[in-house]
């Protein structure tokens, strides 16, 4: 188990569970969360994609909704690795351009080559900022959405969504958060969600709200195991 929770007891019955991300960092705070109020600690052992012995190449998210395609990574990591896998898909909709960037967020703007995150962010806040030229203060509502799957193989075993509420602004703010953060305000903080520290931000935001709607199920799932 590479992901060190602290003081993980496990109990004889464990269940291992993927969770379909390389990045640690989010993988740990997704553990967390699930953890809190619940008996995962003691009876699951978590994995990321970064721990298996043999790599699993990337499925095409070719859905159009978050939950089509958080419902595909699921299915499709569970079947390659044989564990019980949670997969999330989030972005971010806006309102005066019909939902989009919706499931495009990742790669709204398009950039050929190999760029790296931080060149995909730039470019995809610069392509939305344009497109949100001439649009008033009050049309510019949007929210982040995030769609957490649970899967055994085909079989889901639950579905959980999350959202947040904001407002989209032209001038950036913040330097926490990735991807459209600078550019989100939550108007009853004043705040970009760039501006927040993590703890606050996970506190309020839709991979947060997903996270807490997943965890009693989480927990019957356990029950259902032991
Ligand atoms: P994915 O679910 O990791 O594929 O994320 C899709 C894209 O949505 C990301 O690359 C970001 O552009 C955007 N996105 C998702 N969640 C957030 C967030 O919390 N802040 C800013 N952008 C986000």
């Amino acid at each position: 188990m590479k992901i060190a929770l602290p003081l993980a007891i496990m109990s004889e019955r464990t269940i291992d569970i993927l969770i379909a991300t390389n990045n640690p960092g989010k993988a740990r705070e997704i553990a967390a969360v699930l953890s809190e109020e619940t008996d995962a600690e003691r009876h699951i052992r978590w994995h990321t994609l970064a721990d298996l012995d043999q790599p699993i190449d990337e499925p095409v998210e070719d859905r159009d909704t978050f939950a089509g395609n958080s419902q595909l990574k699921a299915t499709y990591y569970s079947k390659h690795s044989g564990m019980i896998t949670l997969a999330d898909d989030s972005g971010l909709e806006v309102d005066a351009l019909n939902g989009a960037p919706g499931v495009h967020s990742a790669y709204y703007a398009k950039l050929s080559g190999k760029p790296s995150r931080a060149e995909r962010d730039a470019a995809n806040n610069k392509k939305m900022i344009a497109a949100l030229q001439g649009v008033p203060d009050e049309q510019r509502g949007a929210r982040f959405r995030c769609i957490l799957t649970l899967a055994n193989g085909d079989d889901v075993l639950a579905q959980s969504s999350g959202a947040i509420e904001g407002r989209i602004i032209d001038e950036p703010r913040g330097a926490g958060g990735f991807g459209y953060d600078p550019h989100f305000l939550v108007p009853e903080l004043n705040k970009t969600t760039a501006e927040l520290d993590p703890a606050h931000k996970n506190r309020i935001s839709h991979r947060g709200n997903a996270l807490r709607a997943l965890r009693q199920e989480l927990q019957n799932l356990l029950a259902r195991l032991r």
